[in-house]
């Protein structure tokens, strides 16, 4: 494996430990599909798994309506690290008809059509793009919302039918940033304007001093309706082991 300098030692254990636990997991599992949000855990995860690990297939959904700055990025670590990212897209003919049905911008009007959006946008293509694997990977950390804290590192995605993986669910966001700026690794310039967390352009905006780090995705709606379908609340016995420190 790789050394990993400049980073603090015990951000060096856990880095270490979410290695390790992937490393199990592909023994276990096989074949494992990271789904790469762009964000700034993901960052994390790609540098580990494109540097250590590159039996792990990792892909992005491209919903068609991110930010350029998030774009721009695919760039920059594709450059990096000299790998093509597999980028999904949503299926044309479901999003013309989804497009047709709610307008460009139906996703505003209700709860039911912004879920649609999400649907067609970024469930659907997410399915296809799982489909085969024994497991996949997701950045999400417990500290991140009320429904994320209930996750488990390793779970039956029953949703999906295979596990998922949560190797960075017990990392602050000071780890992730630490680890980030230690290595010097590329992240999403939105991030310096004060968007914590970003997804499709329209239906993100920057956070107000004081507010949540999920704020402001879809902040026009209640919090517990804020997530786009892909980490809904489920339970399993973990599978494997998954290290306190992952
Ligand atoms: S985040 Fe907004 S634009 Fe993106 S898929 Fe969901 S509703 Fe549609």
């Amino acid at each position: 494996m790789a050394p990993t300098p400049a980073l603090d030692p015990k951000l060096k254990e856990k880095a270490a430990a979410v290695r390790d636990t992937l490393a199990q997991a592909l023994a276990l599992h096989k074949r494992i599909a990271y789904a790469n949000s762009l964000g700034a855990e993901a960052m994390v995860l790609t540098d580990i798994i494109w540097t250590d690990l590159p039996q792990i297939d990792v892909f992005s959904i491209d919903t068609g309506r991110l930010p350029q700055e998030t774009y721009d990025l695919v760039d920059r670590l594709q450059r990096r690290y000299r790998r093509t990212l597999r980028v999904v897209h949503p299926d044309a003919a479901a999003l013309e008809q989804l497009v047709a049905r709610q307008g460009m911008n139906g996703f505003y009007d209700s709860i039911e059509a912004r879920l649609e959006c999400c649907r067609v946008r970024k469930i659907e293509p997410f399915r296809r793009a799982i489909r085969g694997y024994g497991a996949w990977i997701t950045g999400v950390r417990r500290e991140q919302s009320a429904q994320r804290a209930q996750g488990n590192p390793s779970e039956w995605d029953a949703g999906y039918g295979l596990y998922k993986l949560s190797p960075l669910l017990e990392w602050s966001e000071d780890d992730v940033w630490q680890y980030i700026r230690a290595l010097g690794l590329p992240y999403n310039r939105l991030h310096d304007r004060q968007f914590p967390s970003i997804g499709c352009e329209p239906c993100t905006r920057a956070i107000q001093p004081g507010e949540s780090r999920r704020a402001g995705r879809w902040w026009w709606e209640q919090a517990e309706t804020r997530e786009c379908g892909l980490h809904p609340n489920r339970g399993r016995p973990p599978l494997i082991p998954v290290a306190a420190s992952a």
